[in-house]
């Protein structure tokens, strides 16, 4: 199921995407497991609604390097335990929504992931288990303020900003191996980055078991697993796309702050 939420005349509503039709979904209670979501019998085209983000997150949990294209490029060793990062809720934006380029800022980079979706309650989940919490998997834009990483020592700041965790366009729920994916990030078009969710260094069961083992996850979290290599900037009146084999393909516009 390629799972959506999408805003129709000014409610917000789940929805399943099935071609060119959105069929509206409610929740029975507060998991967003595949099997959670009721059929209302209402459908809309993709013209009459606008496609926010597909999740609420209550968190996002970021991965620093978690490909080993990428350590190598930033000429970092590799790490022995997931380096993990937050981005807050006010960072997520839908597809199509606008990445405002800070002030503060003079590069802004993007950064295509991978981005598992939780669906229930997890906390400390074994790896063998892991993937049982995942409502299923969207395309994700670390956006990151890469002039501001190295002055704070840590990278709330610089990957904080409102607007830098583009999530989308739907989360697919069929996904049964997550380390089989191929990943692309697009600047207007020109492919960027390509690589495969193989050259993960912690798989998404191993990062979902050891965050879990730190703080809850509560459904409609988001684990950003990594960007590969291939990270670069955009400027105002650029488009970033990031293209996962099966899910689909997320844009934004990157707009300067008006
Ligand atoms: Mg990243």
């Amino acid at each position: 199921m390629k799972l959506t939420r999408f805003n129709h005349k000014g409610t917000v509503n789940y929805g399943r995407l099935e071609e060119d039709r959105i069929h509206e979904l409610k929740t029975g209670g507060k998991d967003i497991m595949p099997d959670s979501f009721l059929e209302t019998g209402r459908e809309y085209s993709l013209e009459e609604v606008r496609l926010t983000a597909p999740c609420m997150p209550s968190k996002v949990i970021c991965l620093g390097l978690n490909y080993r294209s990428h350590a190598e490029e930033m000429n970092f060793p590799l790490p022995k335990v997931p380096i993990i990062f937050l981005k807050p809720s006010t960072a997520v934006i839908g597809p199509q929504e606008p990445i405002i380029y800070p002030p503060q800022s003079r590069r802004v980079d993007y950064e295509a992931e991978l981005g598992a979706v939780i669906g229930k309650k997890a906390f400390n989940v074994p790896p063998d288990l892991a993937l049982d919490y995942v409502l299923g998997y969207t395309c994700a834009n670390d956006v990151t303020a890469r002039d501001k990483q190295p002055a704070h020592g840590q990278w709330t700041y610089a990957k904080g900003f409102d607007t830098f965790c583009p999530l989308g366009p739907v989360i697919e729920t069929g996904i049964e191996d997550p380390e089989a994916l191929a990943i692309e990030g697009l600047l207007n078009g020109k492919k960027v980055q390509a690589s495969n969710t193989s050259d993960h260094i912690f798989s998404v069961a191993k990062i979902i078991s050891f965050v879990s083992a730190c703080m809850t996850l509560l459904p409609g979290d988001v684990i950003l697993t990594g960007t590969c290599s291939g990270i670069g900037p955009m400027k105002p009146g650029d488009i970033f796309t990031v293209k996962i084999a099966t899910i689909g393909e997320l844009s934004n516009p990157v707009k300067e702050e008006s």
